[in-house]
């Protein structure tokens, strides 16, 4: 794949599969689709590392990243996407606590549809509120995270990273571990990794596990040590405190004792099991510092890299009706995922 693009894209037209309007989830999206989204992020990748890192791809097109929920990682990885691929990026931070949920969100979709972006980066703090927005406007929307639901750019990143160190996903025994209750990254990544055919295991104290999560297709454990148990990757999660209402761990000194990874823990897991997780990280409390910085185990940083590549990649795909040199993706269905 020619890491120097003009104004192409890195991936053939014939291999095109994507058939969504939007990017809301990843439930729902088929093993081809994220094959597809996976493969034209690896082109990305390599232009990401090329010396002139810009695309004339999406000029003359806007994306907006609206952002209800404070972020680090996923709002400057939107930017510099959007800012690689030639589009103007605007970024609009909403303060939660200024805004009325509900009528407020749809009057923003409104004012915002009004100035004609061709894309929305959304995440917002209620699970189904970037779903609601994508009904009440004309261009594509992106979920950047809704509540404890869905983030799929997060799940795609992840998915990248893992096979590009690994080759493939298939086959794979991944553990997903720490407050999945609150997690929407957990939620993704049980959808990607089980549709492309690894085993998930998820491991909480049980007041962090929800009921039924097995419906998922993860095997849930509350035995951190069992879970890691000849596993090939470990995921951490970070406790959600701002979407507890109450208490759900006696102290992070006591969750730490179970939960945290270290690598006396980490030693259940495959010899060369790798560890990964979305960040922020709170070291001491989930993760130990001396796996979180382990060159050759650690996986933290490469997440990183891929979540600029996956991005661009998402921007791409929906924005393929709107350039007319590219050929047309398959006809959406208005409204669909
Ligand atoms: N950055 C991830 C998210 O937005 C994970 C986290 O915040 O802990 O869900």
């Amino acid at each position: 794949m020619s890491p120097t693009l003009n104004s192409s894209s890195p991936l053939a037209p014939s291999s095109l599969g994507y058939r969504h309007r939007h990017l809301l989830g990843i439930e729902g999206l088929s093993a081809q689709e994220i094959g597809v989204l996976l493969d034209l992020s690896d082109g990305y990748v390599a232009l990401s590392r090329s010396q002139s890192k810009k695309t004339a791809l999406m000029r003359g097109l806007t994306v907006i990243n609206l952002f209800f929920e404070t972020s680090t990682r996923t709002r400057t990885s939107f930017e510099l996407a959007g800012k690689r691929l030639g589009a103007d990026v605007i970024n609009m931070s909403v303060s939660w606590s200024s805004i009325k949920k509900g009528e407020t969100l749809i009057d923003t979709a409104m004012t915002l549809n009004a100035m004609h972006p061709d894309v929305l980066v959304v995440r917002h703090p209620d699970s189904g509120a970037v779903k609601l927005l994508s009904e009440k406007v004309n261009c594509a929307v992106i979920n950047a995270g809704d509540g404890s639901h869905e983030h799929p750019t997060q799940a795609l990143l992840d998915a990248l990273t893992i096979r590009r160190r690994r080759g493939s996903l298939a086959g794979l025994v991944v553990a997903i571990c720490g407050d999945i209750l609150h997690s929407r990254v957990a939620r993704s990544n049980i959808h990607l990794l089980t549709t492309m055919g690894a085993t998930v295991r998820v491991v909480a104290p049980p007041t962090l596990l929800p009921a039924a999560i097995e419906l998922l297709g993860a095997e849930p454990f509350f035995d951190m040590r069992k879970a890691l148990e000849g596993c090939d990757i470990v995921m951490m999660l970070r406790l959600q405190t701002e979407r507890m209402h109450g208490s759900y761990v006696p102290s992070t000194r006591e969750y730490f004792r179970f939960y945290g990874l270290d690598r006396d823990k980490l030693a259940a897991a495959k010899p060369d099991a790798l560890i990964m997780h979305p960040g922020p990280m709170n070291r001491g409390i989930e993760i130990d510092s001396e796996v979180a910085d382990d060159i050759d185990r650690s996986l933290i940083r490469a997440q990183v890299e891929m979540g600029v590549a996956v991005r661009m990649a998402c921007l791409d795909m929906l924005t393929r009706d709107l350039r007319p040199n590219d050929a047309p993706r398959e006809s959406a269905p208005a409204g669909g995922v």
